[in-house]
């Protein structure tokens, strides 16, 4: 299966959580917030990203954020208004609880298992010459935990990663899913290396620890906020 992410899923439910706080005075049941999320990403481009270097490509690209941000903007009002003169009939206007992100397509996005999984974050991370502070591309990064090397999510999140001056000599890891003997109540302890190996660089090792927790299901989409951001990794000039 491809992975396929709408980024602007998450920053339409931001702005349209943000529309309902600043409007009191309209119905702000879940069901009519998820009509206007859905109106709005029916209204504008979408963007899909499905692969490592696009989510950095959009990542660095401040222009592209704030013209999604603009034209979210321009439709939100005559959203609310028009969800909140034409309430769906039939639905329950009354449940205002819940998070907006959690009911919005929730099952594409996990699946459900029979046993425990651990599910990765996303890491990011970047690369640039001790010396001259520049981004550094054709560098191998490669990925492993307690001492094996881990598979990505598809063809589209390579492990090892390389580097390139497109991506701004970022990299990126989003490793697939595995199965576990564990539950929820025991978290794992996994030790990742980072190897950094590069023609005109001295190669390094970076070693961190962190503990995942076993989940029920596994994750179809990147959790922005399930993300592990590493310092900025400085190489030797060989
Ligand atoms: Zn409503």
């Amino acid at each position: 299966m491809d992975f396929l992410k709408n980024t602007l899923e998450e920053i339409v439910i931001k702005k349209v959580e943000q529309g309902f706080k600043d409007n009191p005075d309209i119905c702000q049941s879940l069901q009519c917030k998820k009509d206007v999320a859905v109106l709005i990403l029916n209204k504008i481009k979408p963007r899909y990203i499905i692969s490592a270097r696009g989510m950095l490509h959009q990542a660095a690209n401040t222009a592209e954020q704030k013209r999604i941000s603009k034209e979210i903007d321009s439709v939100l009002p005559s959203a609310l208004k028009q969800v909140n003169e034409h309430r769906r009939p039939n639905f329950d206007h009354s449940k205002t609880s819940g998070n907006l992100m959690d009911s919005f397509g929730k099952k594409e996005r996990f699946t459900m298992t029979d046993g425990f999984f651990i599910n990765f974050p996303f890491f990011l991370g970047e690369v640039r010459d001790r010396t001259t502070d520049e981004i550094i591309s054709d560098v191998k990064v490669s990925m492993s935990a307690n001492e094996k090397i881990l598979d990505g999510y598809d063809g589209n999140w390579p492990n090892p990663y390389e580097t390139s001056d497109k991506s701004g000599g970022k990299f990126a890891f989003w490793p697939k899913s595995i199965p576990t003997e564990n539950d929820q109540a025991h978290p794992e302890n996994f030790d990742f290396k980072l190897i950094f190996e590069s023609k005109k660089y001295k190669t390094k090792e970076i070693s961190f620890s962190i503990e995942l927790e076993p989940e029920k299901f596994t994750v179809n989409f990147v959790r922005t906020d399930y993300s592990k951001d590493m310092d900025i990794v400085a190489l030797d000039p060989k």
